[in-house]
This record gives C-alpha cells, structure tokens and sequence, in this order.
C-alpha cells in the first residue's frame, strides 16, 4: 500500500496517556497492582507489591549509548570480543550470566528500522540460525528472541534461553527471574557457547 500524502496520520498522545493514567490512579498517584501479579509464572507475590508512580515524560528523550557511529563502542569493539563473526554479523556470549543469553548484531552501525532490503532480509536468516543453534543445545526448553533498543544505539538482538521445563519462566517474565537467579558456573557457559559456535558454522550458507 502506498501512503498517501492526504492519508490521515496516526498519533499516540502522550501527555493524554500520562493524564488517563494518572486520573486512573490512586490518591497516592499508584496505579494498582494488575492481574499480571496473578500469573503463576510472575516473579513476586502479590502481598506488599505496589507500582511507581508515573514520571513526566522527558522530551526529548536523552540520548542512548552508542548512538554516534563516531564513538560507538560496539563498532571500536575487535573481533576477538565476540564468540562468532562473519562479514556481516557478530554474535558476543558475555558471562556470567543466569541463563544462557546470547546477543546478535550487524558490524554496520545501524538501528533496526535502518537496515535496507538485503540486510533486513540477512537478519530474518541469522535470528533463524542463532535461534536454532540455542535450541540445539540440550536443556534447552525453548529460545527468547529480543529487541528492545531502548539503551544502546547500535543494533542488537538478545537470545535467551529457558531451561527445559522450566514453565515457571514462560513469556515476557522471563527477563525479571534472570536478574534473580545464580550465574550458571563458567565451564559450562562455555561449553554451552562452545556448541552455539559449531551449530553456526554448521549452518553457514553455501557460496
Ligand atoms: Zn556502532
């Protein structure tokens, strides 16, 4: 579809989001806790749980890190920060981590919406691949597969991985019981990151 100039264009009105919400709070400015507490794979117990109130938006927004191709530490970063490369992407497997956690971006310094056809359609197969390679791994329930783009300027995709029966870390949850479970010991992280690494190479397309 071709977007007409006189098309009408959407908006999302932020100050009247901020007004409802507050309007739909309570007289100490805190909406209720939602029915999310609820879900038996929440983190925390609902007892004692209470929100932040809602600060005023900050417009514009402050700048991420590595926003500026110029002083981007992810472009400066060598090779050898990263457990797998080839010409286009880097794949790194920082530790400690609590779950396997994997993070997948391009050498280019581009966000998501500015990647062109051909690179757009590189990452669709390299999040396949990454995604598969993760899976592979035994003890591995299933994969996460995250953009957030909210920190960091340079583009970058998270890959977690649930342990296998694991359902208590189902969804969007899964994030928060990272930052409260014990680092998975080094050996096996790199291990884990180790068989990662011979899955891709495994899969590298023909040329
Ligand atoms: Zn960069």
């Amino acid at each position: 579809m071709t977007r007409h100039q006189d098309a009408p264009r959407g908006a999302l009105d932020v100050p009247a989001l901020v007004a409802r919400a507050r309007a739909a709070a309570g007289p100490d400015g805190r909406a209720a806790v939602g029915s999310i507490a609820d879900w038996e794979t929440f983190p925390f117990e609902r007892d004692g749980l209470r929100l932040r109130p809602l600060d005023d938006p900050t417009v514009p927004e402050p700048a991420r890190e590595d926003e500026d191709a110029a002083t981007c530490s992810r472009c400066a970063a060598p090779d050898d920060r990263y457990v797998w490369t080839d010409a286009t992407w880097r794949l790194s497997a920082r530790g400690p981590v609590s779950l396997p956690t994997l993070i997948l971006g391009p050498r280019a310094h581009v966000d998501l919406g500015d990647l062109d056809d051909e690179l757009a359609g590189e990452l669709g197969r390299m999040v396949v691949r990454v995604e598969r390679a993760l899976a592979a791994v035994p003890g591995v329930g299933r994969v996460h597969v995250h953009r957030w783009g909210d920190g960091n300027g340079h583009l970058h995709l998270f890959f977690f991985a649930r342990p296998d029966g694991m359902t208590q870390l189902r969804g969007l949850v899964m994030p928060l019981w990272a930052h409260h479970l014990p680092a998975i010991p080094d050996d096996e992280w790199d291990a884990i990151v180790a068989s990662v690494v011979a899955s891709l190479d495994a899969s590298a397309p023909s040329v």
